[in-house]
C-alpha cells in the first residue's frame, strides 16, 4: 500500500528523527558512516555534517581535506580500502560531489565490494547499477539521474519508483517536489507536501548523508530512506525561507 510519510503532521514531529540514545549507547553504537569525497568536497563535506547531524556517531569523510564539524574525521583517500574494512561501518556514502568516471566507478566497485550497506547518489547510481543484486542500498536520484539510470521505466513517479526499486533491489528515493520513496518488496512512501525552499544546491547531498546515518542505525533501508526524507522537510521547515543547505547541518 502507500503510506504517506509526510503531510501537514509532518511539522509536528520533533526536529530529532532517529533513535534516542540511552545509557548503554556509545559513538560507535549510533553508527558509523563512511563518505567518499570525489573532486567537489564540499558536497560530500555536506554528507557527512547531515550524517552525524541525523545521528551518526562517527562519521569519516575520505577524500577531502576539511572538515565540515570538528568532529568529523576528514583525511586524504589512501586509507578508503582500510576504512571500507572496518567491522563497525554501518554505511556507506558515495556520490555527492562526484561526477562519473573512471575513478568514481573504482571507488563504487570498493564499496560494492565491502558488502556494507550504500547510499548511493547522483552518478554513483548508474555507476554502481548493473552490479548492485542483492546489496542493501539507498539509490537518491533526481528525475534526471532517475532518467538517466532507469530509461526505460515510464508512467506515473510511483509506478517508476516502484519498478525502480524492483529492478534494481534496492530501496529508491525519487526526490523533487514530491519525493517517493519505493522498496523492492512493494512498499511505497510519498512526502507531500515538501518543502519548496529545498530547491537549492547541496540539499540532495544532506539528504545521502542523512540516509548514511539512518542506515547506519541498523534500520531497514525503507525505513531508513523515509526517516531520513522525513528529517530533511522536517529541519527544512524549520528553517524555512532563505535556506541554504549549511542551514540544515546547523543548528
Ligand atoms: P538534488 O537535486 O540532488 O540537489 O536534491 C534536491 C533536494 O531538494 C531533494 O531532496 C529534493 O526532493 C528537494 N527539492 C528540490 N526541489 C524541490 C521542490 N520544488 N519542492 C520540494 N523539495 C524539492
Ligand atoms: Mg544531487
Amino acid at each position: 500500500g502507500i503510506g504517506i510519510a509526510a503531510d501537514r503532521g509532518m511539522t509536528t514531529l520533533p526536529r530529532f528523527v532517529g533513535e534516542a540514545p540511552d545509557a548503554s549507547t556509545h559513538k560507535f553504537s549510533r553508527g558509523m558512516v563512511l563518505v567518499r569525497a570525489g573532486p567537489m568536497p564540499g558536497a560530500a563535506g555536506l554528507a557527512a555534517a547531515a550524517a552525524l547531524r541525523a545521528g551518526a556517531g562517527y562519521v569519516v569523510l575520505s577524500g577531502a581535506a576539511r572538515a565540515p564539524f570538528s568532529a568529523v574525521i576528514a583525511e586524504d583517500g589512501e586509507g578508503y580500502a582500510g576504512r571500507l574494512d572496518d567491522a563497525r561501518l554501518g554505511a556507506v556514502v558515495v556520490g555527492p560531489g562526484y561526477p562519473a568516471g573512471a575513478a568514481l566507478d573504482r571507488d563504487v566497485k570498493a564499496a560494492l565490494a565491502s558488502g556494507k550497506p550504500l547510499v548511493l547518489d547522483a552518478a554513483a547510481i548508474a555507476s554502481a547499477l548493473p552490479k548492485l543484486g542483492g546489496m542493501t542500498a539507498i539509490l537518491t536520484p533526481h528525475e534526471g539521474e532517475f532518467a538517466r539510470a532507469f530509461p526505460d521505466f515510464g508512467g506515473s513517479k510511483i509506478e517508476r519508483a516502484r519498478a525502480a526499486a524492483e529492478q534494481s533491489g534496492a530501496v529508491v528515493i525519487c526526490k523533487g517536489a514530491d519525493t517517493i520513496v519505493a522498496a523492492p518488496d512493494g512498499r511505497v512512501a510519498a512526502a507531500w507536501p515538501g518543502c519548496p525552499w529545498l530547491a537549492t544546491a547541496g540539499t540532495g547531498d544532506v539528504l545521502a548523508g542523512a540516509c548514511g546515518a539512518m542506515l547506519a542505525h541498523g534500520r531497514d533501508p525503507f525505513d531508513a530512506a523515509v526517516a531520513a526524507v522525513g528529517w530533511h522537510i522536517v529541519r527544512a521547515q524549520a528553517i524555512g525561507p532563505g535556506l541554504v543547505a549549511d542551514d540544515l547541518i546547523r543548528d
